[in-house]
């Protein structure tokens, strides 16, 4: 386990010795320390990132950072085992699951190789214009240093999402993980030095985000800067940017809502229902947390969820058959069961809302189920981010679709029907970057990651990845060779 910062290719204390305590969340024992970057290593990281981007990375071709990519992802399908376990202990996540991250996370190293080569294929594209005296190409260019701000529900995966991506772009990184769960990124810098990664090309700051963040997102040297994280902190980060005119990515929370109309398959339905909303402890942005439930299937569908949430298994994420791991935090724990005391004066507890039973300690709390939830309810309106449902009925598609929109977020939907037709139409008229239909929350690397309203600017993953990390340039030539003499008349 490393616990120091990787800044220009060494490992190194931070500046004032400061540590921070990492947590197991299934047991609250503290079982390591990691470095708190400071400002002045913020800055340090940022020079050093700057240095290698004029140093030769911005120029080399995406063929050859194609290779430094797929390093990576060898390096990480290699120790798959070892980064699920640091994962399982640093996060709370059931082991399953956070292997399934850690292989994400090689693919999507693979994946962003492709668009690396793919680069230097669209480069000089000539684009035809109206006036045959000129030409025009487009080409482009690594938008420079990038700072990478990452939240810890899925440490690795998120840091990934936006490091593969820059690098493929040709950008150098400043990546600054949660200072919750930072493990998993440390290992990135062991990475980058076992895979040859030109030194300063990543640099990783483990430490608290209110003491690195103004530092990075202000920094005159940072050109782009792309978060993942609460709708608070985005905001303020958002202004930090956006205030420096850099380019700037937001990927926010969310209260995304699940329809299921009267003629679905209602053990299905069950299922994609507790995956979208229980699954990663329900610490997931895009987690369906708001249930709508066709009236005529109601009684049934509720009485099936309930008593499949209570055969839920419980436990460490290193316990055979567990479903669900503690929270990542106490302080997490705690908001999330205030949100529960809130919930049991706003509307029906079906299940849960306690403590998981027979646990002593650890951050664990029962899968909690809501029903009649006014739409004007906290639970309905506000992210949670815990394995906290809330439910009501619904009479048409209409009416579900009204109540579905009226949100201020926009990531995720989810329709279950058996119609096409309607499925289709819901899909198109929620409000939302990303819909499932007849499921909730598979995600794929190759295609767009954002939301809308308050869930965010901006796209991750696939070529909108990529892209978010290039500036675009054109170059137009005066392909005649008549004088123009507009002012000289010549
Ligand atoms: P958070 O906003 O508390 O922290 C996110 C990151 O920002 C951390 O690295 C933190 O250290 C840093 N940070 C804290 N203060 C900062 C500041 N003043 N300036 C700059 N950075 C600062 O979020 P979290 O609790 O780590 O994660 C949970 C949130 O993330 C939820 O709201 C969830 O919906 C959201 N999320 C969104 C997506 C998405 O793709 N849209 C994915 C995962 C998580």
């Amino acid at each position: 386990m490393q616990d120091k910062i990787y800044v220009d290719g060494g490992w190194r204390a931070a500046s004032d010795g400061g540590t921070l305590p990492v947590i197991d969340p299934a047991t609250e024992e503290v079982f390591h320390h990691i470095a708190a970057a400071t400002e002045s290593d913020a800055s340090e990281a940022v020079h050093a990132a700057y240095r290698a981007f004029h140093g030769g990375w911005s120029t080399t071709m995406g063929a050859k950072r194609a290779e430094y990519l797929r390093r990576f992802s060898q390096a990480i399908k290699s120790r798959l085992n070892e980064l699920a376990q640091l994962e399982v202990r640093d996060n709370g996540k059931p082991f399953p699951e956070a292997a399934w991250d850690i292989s994400d996370a090689a693919h999507c190293f693979d994946l962003y190789a492709r668009y690396a080569e793919d680069l230097d294929a669209r480069q000089g594209h000539e684009v035809e214009l109206p006036d045959r005296h000129f030409k025009s190409r487009v080409y482009y260019e690594p938008a420079g240093v990038a700072a990478l701000i990452t939240p810890w529900n899925y440490p690795l995966l998120m840091a990934v999402w936006k490091v593969a991506a820059a690098l493929a772009a040709g950008c150098t990184v400043v990546l600054k993980p949660s200072q919750v769960a930072s493990l998993t990124c440390l290992e990135l810098g062991i990475i980058a030095s076992e895979v040859g990664l030109p030194d300063g090309v990543i640099n990783i700051l483990p430490g608290r985000g209110s003491v690195l963040g103004p530092t990075l997102t202000k920094h005159p040297l940072v050109a782009k800067v792309a978060f993942t994280g609460s709708g608070s902190v985005g905001s303020e980060v958002g202004v930090n940017a956006i205030g420096e005119i850099k380019q700037t990515t937001l990927e926010l929370g969310g209260k995304s809502p699940m329809i299921i109309f009267e003629d679905a398959d209602i053990d299905e339905a069950v299922e994609w229902t507790l995956f979208g909303v229980f699954w990663n402890k329900g610490e997931v942005c895009s987690a369906t947390s708001r249930l709508l439930v066709a009236k005529p299937i109601a009684n049934t569908f509720l009485s099936r969820l309930k008593s499949a949430t209570e055969r839920i298994r419980i436990g460490s994420g290193f316990e055979e058959g567990v479903k669900l791991g503690p929270l990542i935090s106490a302080a997490q724990y705690q908001a999330v069961m205030k949100y529960i005391e809130i919930g049991r004066s706003e509307a029906n507890l079906l299940t849960g809302g306690q403590r998981a039973p027979g646990f002593e300690k650890g951050y664990f709390v029962a899968p909690t189920i809501f029903t009649d939830v006014p739409t004007d309810a906290r639970i309905w309106r506000e992210e949670i981010f815990g394995p906290v449902l809330a439910v009501r009925t619904f009479d048409d598609e209409a009416e579900a679709l009204s109540i579905a929109n009226d949100s201020e977020f926009g990531l995720a939907g989810a329709v279950i029907t058996k119609d096409p037709a309607r499925a289709e139409r819901v899909a198109r008229a929620l409000e939302a970057g990303v819909v499932w239909v007849n499921c909730s929350q598979p995600t794929f690397a190759e295609v767009p990651w954002g939301g809308v309203k308050q869930s965010g600017i901006g796209r991750e993953l696939g070529v909108w990845g990529i892209n978010s990390f290039l500036e675009v340039k054109q170059v137009t030539e005066r392909r005649s060779a008549e004088p123009w003499g507009w002012f000289t008349g010549k």
